[in-house]
């Protein structure tokens, strides 16, 4: 949470908080490498070494795979998905069922496939849950090509640039603003301790044998 990793030339000047250097191996001289530099400002970040390599450290084994993730599995996650109790966003949100889906993303996945937050996992058809899986790739696949999402100074790339994803958009931090697909007015709900946003029109709120609480 707001720590970068940067790739930057070993003469360059550190950034302020920059916690870890790690000199990277280009497999020709040294000294004439990249640098790979963990910043973090608010010092929520850790380094674990595990020798050996190869075994994920506990710390990190419960988290699943993302979207992105070559032997990330669709049919098996939507299984898993459905299987569940809970709602929609909640389950996008749970790293033990996929990760790499925060916030902001899960909000415009559930739009893309016009899906209310507090819908029931369990009551999802396979192809509706394969279709908010695949929402959320398409988004993040477009936050990427767009350098991401940055709400402050502190989101930024490898090269310490901002991403321009937060422009396009189409209803998180949209409260009171059109949706894009059908023009009614954006609402912001509470969720879990934040805010859901949704299309009132678009993710209409599911019937109470089909909502999670
Ligand atoms: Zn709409």
């Amino acid at each position: 949470m707001s720590g970068q990793f940067r790739l930057d030339s070993p003469d360059a000047p550190l950034a302020p908080n920059t916690r870890v250097l790690f000199d990277l191996d280009s497999g020709g001289d040294t000294g004439t490498g990249t640098q790979l530099r963990f910043v973090d400002q608010r010092m929520f970040g850790g380094l674990s070494l595990a020798r050996g390599g190869a075994e994920l450290p506990a710390e990190v084994a419960h988290i699943a795979r993302d979207p992105f993730d070559p032997q990330f599995d669709l049919t098996g996650t939507v299984r898993r998905l459905r299987a569940r109790r809970t709602g929609i966003k909640r389950a996008l949100l749970d790293q033990q069922l996929v990760s790499g889906i925060g916030n902001i993303y899960a909000d415009e996945a559930l739009w893309l496939a016009r899906t209310h937050y507090a819908r029931g996992t369990w009551s999802l058809s396979a192809a509706k849950a394969r279709e908010v899986l695949l929402a959320a790739n398409a988004v993040m696949t477009k936050a990427l090509a767009a350098g991401g999402t940055s709400f402050d100074a502190l989101y930024v790339d490898v090269n310490g640039s901002s991403g321009y994803f937060d422009r396009a958009l189409a209803v998180y931090g949209q409260e009171g603003r059109p949706c894009p697909r059908c023009g009614a007015l954006v609402r912001r709900e509470p969720f879990m301790n934040r805010s859901s946003y949704r299309c009132p029109h678009c993710q209409r709120a599911p019937i109470a044998s089909a909502r999670a609480v």
